[in-house]
């Protein structure tokens, strides 16, 4: 069995007036993330993750945001493309690890919904993908609710 690991980390600014999507579930907040494509997040974090396992780049390669086909675009389309060239180069996914850094909403309520959306994308079990979250103690940029930020390991096998 080979082994590869990516990280992945994506940060996006809070704004009203936008849809709060994290890993394709859509999280009532008074803010959404801001962004070319839906801003999720933690979608491109797990992108950049897989990407970057294989040594392929990172999501502006793959996705330039100066594109308008991506404008507004599900980012669990880029995901699953992102996914589909890992396949294409027979590694398929050991398991995910992930931390979503947010001050505002509670996170908790939508960690085992987000979990099943992205299993279900990605055609994995549960048990291979694991979303924590945490605050930042009312600290810097995050802690003042003004983004959100994921930071992402993937391991995958061959
Ligand atoms: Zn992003």
């Amino acid at each position: 069995m080979e082994y590869r690991i990516g990280q992945g980390y994506d940060l996006h600014r809070l704004e009203s007036g936008r849809k709060l999507i994290i890993g394709g579930v859509e999280i009532p907040y008074e803010k959404g993330l801001l962004g070319h494509s839906d801003a999720d997040v933690l979608s491109h974090a797990i992108t950049d993750a897989l990407l970057g396992a294989l040594a392929l780049g990172d999501i502006g390669t793959h996705f330039p945001d100066d594109k308008p086909e991506y404008k507004d675009i599900d980012s669990l389309l880029l995901l699953e493309k992102a996914y589909s060239l890992v396949l294409a180069k027979d590694y398929i996914i050991n398991n995910i690890d992930c931390t979503i850094q947010a001050q505002e909403p509670k996170m908790k309520p939508y960690i085992q919904q987000i979990q099943k959306k992205l299993a279900e994308v990605l055609g994995i079990e549960l048990n291979q993908i694991s979303i924590k979250a945490k605050t930042m103690e009312n600290l810097g940029p995050i802690g003042e609710k003004q983004a959100i930020a994921i930071h992402c390991t993937a391991l995958l096998k061959k």
